[in-house]
């Protein structure tokens, strides 16, 4: 199977998917269609249903305003937006994508029984791990792009994935990644006919909204999955529910999702979810409930208004056994605090998780059941995905080193990698002497080629430090 057929159909599937949840929807042209902006709501929720109609504040009648899924669907419908990729540029980059990231010692330890052994050094691979399709298919579009428009401008709004390599590639490839200055992206130099390329965990509406005004040409990447969640929020605004976003409040993909979310509160993780579950409930401390998520909730979030109806979302990187567990939670507490009748009409749930993010996870629990020395794990720094990965041996108490490029391991022995905190530290003699089995895995960002590359420093620094038995290499059958 080539690397874009399988997401090929799992986009079809979706876009039917998508299409079916926006036609419930009312559009501009059909006014006499029941409206989710102009529904009423109980008097509790008065405040956010203000805020909802304050879109419309300019005087345009509240039906006729878009909701951004709507908007971001008339976007899509521009001759200028490109999704799809460019088929006539497609099989030159997939043999050029062959030959960049794909590695031959990691296909021939998948042929076999994902080990390696060379000397007194065992390396053991997890069963899933690596780019996932739908970075692979970001990437080829990207490629695609540059070679479909060879002359034009093209920007990128952020790193395409989370992946320095990846990243300094395309950069290679004269793809501009937009300036930021003090934490905003700077879109005053793009001008009409230059190409934007929106990144796999996509990009919010007011982006689209503004390279849609400037007529540029956009290439959009955003993977179906994050799609998904999105339009998972957009039934929560139809439901008039809150959007309780599991994610990291600064996360592109979070800013992206919560772009499409009217009322929204982001928790980080099951403890933020209980403290505000517990708020659901007892009530409590309103400033200081608003001090702790003072950067993930919508504008004008009240707590004692916005928490009677919630639905969960999720960033498709985060850690899948938690986000179920936040849904269980927030299903729990309205049970508890409306009765197990009305729960439905206080909670919603749709299946937003990414499967490749589960293996991944998945893959690495398997793997800590082997007897390891240590695992190391290779992703960008910034990979949410590579850091949940690290998260789960090192909640086992298993050693682990996370590195984002093989040069992080060095001739004198020493390997710097990124703790669970986001710290960088340097640890010496990490490859002690003697028989080591050790664990590897990639995050979804990571192509093959940086895994093998990362393994073949671990026998080269074995070499250096002249422990190498003179053996034959093995890839077990
Ligand atoms: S991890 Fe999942 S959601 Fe994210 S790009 Fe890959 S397939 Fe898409």
């Amino acid at each position: 199977m080539s690397p874009r057929s399988m997401p090929v159909l799992l986009v079809a599937v979706l876009a039917v998917l998508c299409t079916a949840s926006v036609t419930a929807f009312h559009t501009p042209s059909s006014p006499s269609a029941p409206s989710i902006w102009g529904a009423k709501r109980g008097a509790a929720s008065a405040a956010a249903l203000t805020r909802r109609h304050q879109a419309a504040a300019d005087g345009e009648a509240v039906e006729n305003v878009l909701s951004p899924k709507q908007e971001r669907r008339r976007i899509i419908q521009s001759p200028n937006f490109h999704r799809q990729g460019f088929k006539a540029e497609s099989e030159g980059v997939e043999s050029q994508m062959v030959s960049e990231f794909t590695s031959q010692l990691i296909n021939e330890m998948k042929d076999s029984t994902y080990t390696f052994q060379k000397g007194d050094l065992t390396i053991k691979l997890a069963k899933s791990f690596g780019f996932c399709w739908g970075v692979e298919r970001a990437v080829a579009m990207a490629y695609e792009a540059r070679a479909h428009f060879p002359e034009q401008r093209i920007h990128i709004t952020n790193e395409i994935i989370h992946n320095p390599g990846v990243n300094e590639r395309l950069a290679d490839m004269n793809i501009d990644f937009l300036p930021v200055d003090e934490g905003k992206k700077q879109f005053e130099h793009i001008e009409k006919d230059d190409v934007v390329i929106l990144p796999a965990f996509g990009a919010t509406i007011q982006e689209m909204q503004l390279l849609d005004k400037k007529g540029v040409q956009i290439v959009d990447t955003t993977c179906p999955w994050v799609a998904k969640v999105w339009t998972a929020v957009e039934k929560h605004r139809k439901l008039e529910s809150t959007s309780v976003i599991h994610g990291k409040w600064n996360h592109e993909e979070t800013i992206a999702t919560a772009s499409f979310a009217d009322v929204y509160i982001i928790v980080k993780d099951i403890h933020e979810a209980e403290y505000v579950c517990n708020y659901i409930v007892n009530g409590g401390d309103k400033a200081e409930f608003m001090e702790k998520f003072k950067n993930a909730v919508s504008e004008g979030f009240d707590p004692d208004v916005d928490l009677e109806k919630v639905g969960l979302a999720n960033q498709t990187t985060m850690y899948k056994r938690e986000t179920r567990a936040i849904g269980k939670l927030f299903e729990k507490t309205m049970m508890h605090k409306y009765g197990p009748a009305e729960v439905k009409n206080h909670y919603a749930e749709f299946d937003t998780i990414c499967d490749a993010t589960q293996e991944r996870q998945d893959a690495i629990t398997d793997l800590m059941e082997e007897k390891l020395d240590f695992i190391l794990i290779v992703g960008g720094f910034d990979s949410s995905n590579t850091a949940h990965l690290k998260e789960i041996p090192h909640m086992q108490h298993i050693p682990s080193f996370h590195i984002d490029r093989a040069e992080r391991i060095s001739a004198d022995g020493s390997i710097e990698h990124r703790e669970i905190d986001g710290s960088i530290v340097k640890t010496a003699n990490f490859l002690p002497d003697g028989p080591l089995t050790i664990g590897v895995t990639s995050g979804a960002s990571t192509p093959d080629a940086y895994l093998q590359e990362a393994i073949e420093r671990l026998f080269l620094l074995r070499t250096l430090k002249g422990q190498e038995a003179p053996q034959k290499d093995t890839v077990n059958a």
